[in-house]
């Protein structure tokens, strides 16, 4: 059994006080996207929604992450969330606090209704399994939250969210 993911639509970010940020992989940049002017992108579903990067045209990496990024290897556990089909990340969820469930069930792609593959660092809880091991190993290579946290704050790119597939 999955659970459900907390977050489902762009709005649902903002009623965390979350913040949305897309990454464009070839601009190596990130951009925040205010959720406060963009109201109209509230109802939209979060792993379905593309954007695309106004500069290069590439699709962007929607990313869900707090506004303030803790020290990753401290004393709180913090969870990086992603699919692989559906191409979105949830950033330093703490999993043990609301809305997430604190429990070591695996959560359910809002988009493609498959497993939402966790990596999770942190001392005190850790329920990943065994199989998860060669994955994990792969994303701690490619995760890099100071570099993209320096990158979100380049100036010059814009992202504009482009039509949601259904
Ligand atoms: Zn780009
Ligand atoms: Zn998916």
């Amino acid at each position: 059994m999955l659970r459900e993911l907390p977050f489902q639509t762009i709005g649902d970010i903002a009623r965390h006080g979350l913040e949305l940020h897309v990454y464009c992989s070839r601009c190596f940049a990130t951009r925040r996207l205010d959720l406060e002017v963009n109201t109209a992108l509230h109802g939209r579903a979060i792993a379905t929604t593309r954007f695309r990067c106004r500069r290069c045209g590439t699709p962007g990496v929607p990313k869900i992450r707090p506004a303030e990024l803790l020290p990753v290897g401290g004393p709180v556990t913090l969870a990086f969330l992603w699919c692989n089909s559906c191409i979105w990340e949830i950033d330093q969820a703490q999993l043990d606090k609301l809305p997430w469930s604190g429990s070591s069930q695996h959560y359910r792609c809002p988009g493609c209704r498959g497993r939402v593959a966790w990596h999770i660092h942190g001392p005190a809880w850790r329920p990943g399994r065994q199989h998860e091991q060669q994955q994990e190993e792969r994303m701690l290579l490619d995760d890099n939250p100071v570099g993209r946290d320096q990158a979100s704050r380049s100036e010059g790119l814009s992202l504009a969210a482009s039509h949601m597939k259904l």
